[in-house]
């Protein structure tokens, strides 16, 4: 089955108001002429608002790189999903690593938010991915298993359908070391196996799964050209339009892809 390509940028801490302008305007335009895959750009919240209007009726989408728990209330510092598609997002990413190391997200946590990510309509993007050191180990099946039963569990086929997975291996994030095409392949077709397990053949033939880690415009090619990688969740890379342009832009020979 073809699944559409999704290649998003992951901003995190970075840009002004008018350097994110200046990105995505440049963006609009060298992307233009893309029709057969999605964009995404994941800029902090402060510039959600001025960067969908920037972009409003190109193909480039606004996703958020992160949202609250709760669908409302006395919250303080905190953002809701219900608010995050108020502002033109269509997508949020769940789960990251840095969420799980720096602020203690657990499975659960990533579950609750996708669950209510799915309820006001926003297409999660959960990211699972395994530590150097768990690598290291040979736990890294293990880890993968448990981060995709437990982030991505109770779920009814329909709603999982529409779950985008990122595979981000934490050693490879802003590390400029990317897994190579074979060790993404491997842990990708693990979590599709996962998700077919969970919600059956057809969801899981659907699912698109990103590869994250260090994803470069010298490096994107190869990892495109593997069959169960449907795109990349890019950092560092994303910042600049000229690399973006080209990860987007990827080479990989689609018709040799097993689909
Ligand atoms: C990320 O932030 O999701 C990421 C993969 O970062 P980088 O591309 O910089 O490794």
């Amino acid at each position: 089955m073809a699944r559409r390509p999704l290649i998003a940028g992951n901003w995190k801490m970075h840009k002004t108001v008018a350097e994110s302008v200046e990105l995505v305007q440049k963006l609009r335009e060298s992307l233009s002429s893309v029709a057969d895959r999605d964009i995404l750009v994941a800029p902090p919240f402060t510039v959600l608002a001025v960067v969908a209007e920037v972009l409003k009726g190109s193909q480039i989408t606004v996703g958020a790189q992160n949202m609250n728990d709760n669908v409302q209330g006395a919250f303080t510092g905190e953002v809701s999903g219900a608010l995050l598609k108020d502002v033109g997002c269509s997508h949020v990413i769940l789960g990251h690593s840095e969420r799980r190391q720096y602020y203690g997200e657990t499975d659960a946590l990533v579950n609750k938010k996708l669950k209510l990510a799915l309820d006001v309509g926003l297409t999660p993007i959960v990211c699972v991915g395994e530590l150097l050191r768990e690598r290291e180990e040979g736990k890294t099946f293990t880890v993968i298993e448990k981060q995709v039963k437990e982030s991505l569990g109770g779920l009814a086929p329909i709603q999982a359908n529409k779950v985008v997975v990122a595979y981000e291996p934490v050693w490879a994030i802003g590390t400029g070391k990317t897994a190579t095409p074979a060790q993404a392949q491997e842990v990708h077709s693990f979590i599709r196996k996962w998700i077919e397990r969970l919600y059956g053949e057809p969801v899981a033939s659907a699912v698109r799964i990103l590869y994250g880690g260090s994803v470069k415009p010298d490096n994107m090619d190869s990892l495109m050209a593997e069959a169960d990688i449907d795109g990349g969740l890019v950092g560092g890379a994303s910042l600049k339009a000229e690399d973006f342009t080209r990860i987007v832009r990827y080479q990989a020979v689609l018709s040799a892809r097993a689909r």
